[in-house]
């Protein structure tokens, strides 16, 4: 099997017990069928242990969740179940993370989600530097199932290059934002519909687009919160994006209600005033929807939704830009290890945009 590593991933190593945003924290943990069926199994002590420790909700069965974290999560910042058992009874997410790991039948592929500060730490140095994402290809086996039920090779193949394509154009004059992301999308959408010939991001005919922003003002923010990313139970499994999100409502939200003019003027302020505090802030949000496409993009192999696709890459990046300046509102700098923990964090909730952009398409 061909493997396509992220060159991020040679760098990587866990921060274990100097983690500043363990990965128990801050979300569900699902647990599979093959863990669970051990925990069901196992006898003694430890076999109650675990099965004390998970709960069931939607059929989704996860550990349950303590003001810490993962009950599992010990005093030294560490998981108890790995260091006395090593791998074998945890759950495979919490083996794989932070790694995406993508089989496509034909290649895999394997990326690293940024919801680890350490990963966040290495794509800000990216940033910084102005390194290049690439792939590093390999050969050999791999234990993980296949992801996708399409064996159309050729519109993978397709996929792979307007991957590219579109990252050569947000290298070039498309901003993360372009409505020309939206109309590639739209157009790809129609030809998969149509079985007609599928678009490249490099024609022209986008190019009218390049410099339309889609744009965001705080009703469209106040979809965005109140439809999956904003709950109360953020309080205790992710204070600082809690107090990030009370400061917007407080801030932004009500005022929406009664002078909505107002409030999209101080939001703009706020998000223009984070440039002067990160000088390569536009690199950044650039960056951070290349990040997205590289990561997501391969996703409409199966299901062909290109348009929303990109479309919620551009509001997750938009949302990432409201928490930075929320973060650095009273700040006079922001350093990298803020920053990462911060993306960090914030990555656990942004899965919940892709739900509320429901509700924005519904309206639009
Ligand atoms: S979030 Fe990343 S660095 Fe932190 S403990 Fe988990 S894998 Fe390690």
């Amino acid at each position: 099997m061909k493997i396509r590593q992220i060159s991020l991933l040679q760098d990587f190593k866990c921060l274990a017990g100097a983690c500043p945003a363990n990965c128990c924290k801050g979300w569900l943990i699902p647990i599979d069928e093959k863990t669970y069926q051990k925990y069901i199994s196992q006898k003694g002590i430890l076999g109650t242990a675990l099965r004390l420790s998970i709960k069931k909700k939607n059929d989704i069965i996860s550990f349950r969740s303590t003001p810490r974290g993962c009950p599992f999560w010990g005093m030294d910042k560490l998981c108890g179940l790995q260091k006395r058992y090593k791998t074998e009874y945890m759950p495979q997410v919490c083996i794989d993370f932070p790694r995406q790991l993508y089989n496509l039948d034909f290649f895999c592929e394997e990326t690293l989600y940024l919801a680890c500060p350490e990963v966040a730490g290495l794509f800000l140095n990216c940033v910084v530097k102005e390194l290049p994402f690439s792939f590093n290809e390999a050969s050999g086996e791999v234990s993980y199932e296949v992801n996708t039920t399409n064996d159309d090779s050729e519109y993978l193949d397709y996929l792979l290059n307007a991957r590219k394509e579109l990252i050569l154009r947000l290298n070039s004059n498309w901003n993360f934002n372009s409505l020309a992301f939206i109309e590639y999308g739209t157009d790809a959408q129609n030809a998969c519909i149509h079985k007609s010939k599928l678009p490249s991001p490099l024609d022209t005919k986008y190019d009218s687009l390049a410099a339309e922003p889609v744009s965001i003002d705080c009703n469209t923010y106040n979809k965005l919160f109140f439809n999956g990313f904003y709950h109360s139970a953020l309080k205790s499994s992710s204070p600082l994006i809690y107090k990030l999100c009370c400061r917007y409502i407080q801030k932004f939200h009500a005022l929406s209600r009664t002078n909505p003019q107002k409030a999209d003027n101080s939001l703009k302020a706020l998000l223009n005033s984070v440039c002067d505090k990160i000088p390569w802030f536009d690199r950044l949000l650039k960056r951070y929807y290349e990040y997205y496409i590289i990561f997501s993009f391969l996703d409409t192999f199966e299901d062909y939704s290109f348009a929303r696709r990109l479309k919620c890459g551009i509001y997750q990046t938009y949302m990432l830009w409201l928490f930075i300046a929320l973060y650095t509102e009273k700040k006079k700098s922001v350093s990298i290890e803020e920053l990462s923990k911060l993306i960090a964090l914030y990555e656990r909730r942004a899965p919940q945009i892709n739900d509320a952009m429901t509700k924005i398409n519904q309206e639009s």
